[in-house]
């Protein structure tokens, strides 16, 4: 069986990774991995349906064994994707979408480098911070840590596969479905072709 893809999708804030995220759900089927945490759920938040809630001892432990395909720590608690989970989706046959920043990316490309990496940009820079300012929804120093750490984030550009310009919803997930039609279709993924072919 053929197997899926493991498509990592990465873009600053203010890139609209979530909606564009959620426009490519609604286009086409991909796997969802439920990641681990150590934070405790909040209210309505189902153990192995929101995430796999477990402790930091298990976590580490994970870690350990390298069991995670690629992890990050936010607000203190650890936050990850499991690598078995993962693969098997991808063995499957199951095309796998995670949308993590860009740390958990090089460690994904690191363990796994047959992913596919895509960053998904707002049009400009100069666009991005009018779209996180227009919000209103946050301080202006929340604002320019945000701006300040896309720099840090375009210093990874090189280590992605694809880039994809946000100028519109549609066209964008337009843009990534073809990628990853195109990436199903590459050369370097079907190294028996010619046995298949004849039926060897
Ligand atoms: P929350 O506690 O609000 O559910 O999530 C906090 C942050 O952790 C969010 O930015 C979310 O995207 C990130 N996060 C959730 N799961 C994973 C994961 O499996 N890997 C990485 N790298 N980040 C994650």
């Amino acid at each position: 069986m053929e197997k899926g893809l493991l498509i990592v999708l990465s873009g600053p804030s203010g890139s609209g990774k979530g909606t564009v995220r959620a426009e490519l759900m609604k286009k086409e089927h991909f796997a969802f991995s439920v990641s681990a945490t150590t934070r405790g759920p909040r209210e309505g938040e189902r153990n192995d349906v929101d995430y796999h809630f477990i402790t930091r001892e298990a976590f580490e432990g994970k870690i350990q064994r390298e069991e995670m395909l690629e992890y990050t720590t936010y607000n203190g608690n650890y936050y990850g994707t499991v690598k078995s989970e993962a693969l098997e989706m991808i063995e499957a046959g199951k095309n796998l979408l995670l949308e993590i920043e860009v740390e958990g990316a090089m460690n994904v490309k690191r363990v796994y480098p047959e992913a596919v990496l895509i960053m998904l940009l707002p049009p400009s820079f100069a666009e991005q911070e009018r779209r996180l300012r227009g919000r209103g929804t946050e301080s202006d120093e929340i604002v320019n840590g945000r701006l300040a750490r896309t720099y840090e984030e375009m210093e990874y550009l090189p280590h992605y596969d694809y880039v994809v310009y946000n100028e519109n919803v549609d066209a964008c997930a337009e843009d990534i479905l073809s990628i990853i039609h195109a990436e199903r279709c590459a050369m370097r993924r079907h190294p028996n072709a010619k046995e298949h072919y004849f039926g060897q």
